[in-house]
Order: structure tokens, then sequence, then C-alpha cells
């Protein structure tokens, strides 16, 4: 057989799986005081039910995991957007209801999705099916500070979301190393997750991440445990100088600890991709969506457990878990086109934001994700005007779907000339973007435009 990176291993036996689940709960026990992660197997495709989402098993427990997993950041909203508006209650509802009855078993909250409303939305709707039917994850903000202010967090969400234990739990988004030193160990964090985890009120314990490398092998060369890593992962940032998704998922797999992968689509950035990428798509597989090629080339990893995808709309939610139904792998051939599509990707101009609204609130106001969407979108959309060109025709067509853009979609008070450069939100990018440098250069461009315009 040709030598493939992307070939699944042989399956392993219940029982098998049974044994290294007891291995791990006794290795996890030992909590700081235990060793380095012990050698397991990898997530093994496992059928589901004809016409379902296919599953994973976990080789650390057992548990059979929708490949592809509902991220609850992105639920749609009224009377404003993610980060000022309210869940919209009846289609979020229809939405988790649907994923479920097609197998989507692994949802994925957080204390800071939707000003903590996420997490009572989830209970809400998996309260109405038996507890053991699906996993829920939740994550320990960054921004909790002491030991007693974590507890309270804890006991909270488990309450909002109406669970005695979540089936994997986080410590989310590490970004810097002093801050999960300062709250993790030295205010004693983890040491009280781990008794969490042996009272049974977690079952698995893990971190998703958004740092660098240095700080990744720190993490992982502490002397606990890792159950599960959740690392940002996409054909655009796989041989990324910064995201370096590649690196990161190798030294997870041979770990072997299982892959949980956030941001697939990279917040929407991998649906409008450029012209010259959408066609090498449609030549490989006319069939496939520019989601769909991006959930499948996470998932055609054999270390990936799920999928998370923050779904906004119903026909999302259709899409995805049509994606994962009967799941196919992508050959190593298509793999390799999506590489060469991330090269030419690169090439254009895009702002790496994934419209995840960690940076709101500005203190002064700035639509900082609004003003990056639209740019974004005009960069997608290959209407980004050139003042350098500016004696080409399609200039004044693409200086005047700017303008019109920036104008319906940036209020008067979120304008990017409201930016007084003081960078507190920067250190919240989890993207690691210079914000005021990028909005800088947004503002630029804009100036340029009007001032020809008028
Ligand atoms: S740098 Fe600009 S966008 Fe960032 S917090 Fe300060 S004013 Fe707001
Ligand atoms: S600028 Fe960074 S923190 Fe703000 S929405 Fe974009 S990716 Fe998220």
């Amino acid at each position: 057989m040709k030598h493939s990176r992307y070939i699944f291993p042989e399956p392993i036996s219940r029982a098998e799986a049974l044994r290294r689940m007891a291995a791990a709960v006794t290795v996890g026990a030992l909590g700081l005081s235990g060793c380095n992660p012990t050698p397991s197997a990898t997530p093994v495709t496992v059928g589901a039910a004809e016409g379902k989402v296919s599953r994973r098993r976990n080789p650390r427990n057992g548990d059979e995991v929708s490949m592809l997993g509902f991220g609850c950041m992105r639920f749609p909203t009224v009377g404003g957007d993610r980060y000022t508006g309210d869940i919209d209650r009846a289609p979020t509802r229809q939405m988790l209801e649907y994923a479920y009855e097609c197998g989507v078993n692994y949802f994925d909250t957080a204390w800071m999705y939707h000003k903590g409303t996420s997490e009572q939305m989830v209970g809400e709707v998996l309260k109405q099916y038996p507890r053991e039917s699906f996993y829920l994850a939740d994550k320990m903000p960054p921004t909790a500070k002491t030991l007693s202010e974590a507890k309270e967090i804890f006991s909270t969400q488990l309450s909002r979301c109406g669970v005695d234990y979540f089936d994997y739990y986080l410590c989310h988004s590490i970004s810097r190393q002093y801050v999960f030193q300062n709250l993790y160990l030295d205010e004693g964090v983890l040491d009280f997750l781990l008794e969490q985890k042996r009272a049974g009120k977690i079952r698995q314990l893990g971190f998703s991440f958004h740092g660098d490398l240095a700080l990744f092998e720190w993490l992982l060369a502490l002397p606990v445990e890792w159950d599960f890593v959740q690392i940002q992962m996409n054909w655009l940032d796989w041989k990324d100088n910064v995201r370096q998704a590649e690196t990161l998922y190798t030294m997870l797999a041979e770990r072997k600890i299982p892959v949980i992968v956030m941001e697939p689509i990279r917040g929407g950035a991998l649906i409008d991709v450029p012209f010259a990428v959408k066609e090498m798509m449609q030549q490989s597989d006319a069939e496939l969506s520019p989601a769909a090629w991006a959930l499948k080339f996470c998932a055609t990893y054999p270390y990936v457990l799920t999928v998370l995808s923050g779904m906004s709309k119903m026909e999302h939610v259709v899409e995805n878990c049509q994606t994962f139904t009967d799941f196919k792998p992508l050959s190593e051939e298509q793999m390799e086109m999506l590489h060469h599509a991330a090269d030419l990707y690169r090439n254009n101009s895009r702002i790496n934001c994934t419209d995840c609204l960690y940076c709101m609130p500005c203190p002064y106001g700035v639509d900082i994700a609004g003003i990056f969407r639209v740019y974004n979108r005009c960069v997608d959309d290959h209407v980004l005007p050139n003042p350098s060109a500016k004696h080409d025709e399609e200039y004044l067509r693409r200086r005047r779907i700017l303008l019109n853009r920036y104008k319906n979609a940036v209020n008067e008070k979120g304008r990017v000339d409201r930016c007084t450069g003081c960078n507190k939100c920067s250190p919240k990018c989890p993207q690691g973007l210079h914000i005021p440098q990028q909005l800088s250069r947004v503002e630029r461009l804009i100036e340029t435009v009007r001032n020809e315009w008028k």
C-alpha cells in the first residue's frame, strides 16, 4: 500500500478502549504529581447509525464523539450583534435540536460566549436528552484572577448548564505564559480542576491554545496529563508562520493526545475563497462547497477527534451535518491541492481576523471586527480599490463599493478614526493582531479613497 500521512490506523476494540480508559483515569488521578502523557491510540472513525454524522472513538476513554462538534459562540442574535445582542432563542433551539437529531453529540460552550447566555441556552436544550447521549464542553475563562473566583465560576457553569459534570473542560484561550502561571499554577486553579476530575465533575481536561510555539512546548512539558488539546487548525493556517497548525498538530499526534479543532473555516474566511482557489476546488470535486472542503481537511487528519463549527444559521447546520454523514476523508491529492491553495490565498492581503469579538468592546467604541469584516469582504470579492492604480476604470467602481459597504456596516460611533491607538485591544486578540496597526491600514485606505471621491 502507498504510504500516506492521512491513513487511519487499525481500529481498536471496545475492550481495549476501556482498558486504556482505566489506565488514563489512573494516570489522571496522579494529577500534578503524575508523569508525562502516556502514549495511547489514535482516535478511530467508528460508524454511526445510517444517515447520521460519523463518529470517532476517543482512545483515552472510549467516548464516541461526533466528528462535527457544535461550537456555541456564534448563535443568531436579536437586537444587535454577538456582542451587544441577545441570543435569538427559537432558531438557536431548532439548530441545536436538528444537529442532535443528525447525530452531533459534542457541544462546546464557554463562560464568555454571548455574555454567558450560551451556556444557559445549550443547557436548556440538552436537558431534554439523556445525559449520557451527549458530550458537553465548557471552559475556565482567561479573565478569572483568583482561585475563589475560579471556583465560583465553575459552580455557576454547572448550574447554568444544568449538569452535574462536564465531559470536556478546558483552560480557555491560553496565549500568555504568565497568565497560565499566575492563574493555574500560582493560584492553584489547575490543582482545583484536577480535583474536579477526580471527583467526576470533569471527565477530560484540556486547554484551548492561541499562543506561540515556545508556550505550547512549555504547556506540554508540564507534569500534567492533558487528555486533549484544542487548536486552531485549517488549510490556510496549516503552514502559516504564526499559527503553525501543522507543527502543533504533529506535536500532539506524537504524544497521542486527541486534537479538537477550532476555527476550521477561519471565522468564515475559507468560505469566501479567492476565485482561483474556488476553481481548483470545483475542478477537483464540484459537489463540495468551500466550507465542506475546510471541514474535511481537518477531519482527514487522524488524531482529530472532532471539528468544531460555530454555526449561526440552520443552513450551516444542515450542510455541515451532510459533510460529516458517512464521512470520507479527502484524498492525498486533494490535501496537496489545499496546501497549494493556501499559497495562493496568502498572496492576497486579508487581515487575519476571525471575527471572534474577544477584543470587544473597545473603550472608545471602535467597531474593530465590523471594520475588518468590511475590509476582508472587499478582498474576498476582489473589489478592494488600489489607490496606486487609480487610472484603472475598475478603481472607480471599487472605491464606491468600499465606501458604501463601510457606511452601511459600521455606524458613526464605531468608525475607524475613533481609534486612539491605546492598544488595549491587541493583548486580547487570539490571532496576535496588532489591532491599531491594522486599523490604521484600513483608515489610510478609506481616507485616501474618500478624499479622491470628493
Ligand atoms: S487601540 Fe483603538 S481599537 Fe484598540 S482599544 Fe484602543 S481605541 Fe480601541
Ligand atoms: S481583531 Fe482579533 S480579537 Fe478582534 S475579532 Fe478579530 S480575531 Fe477576534
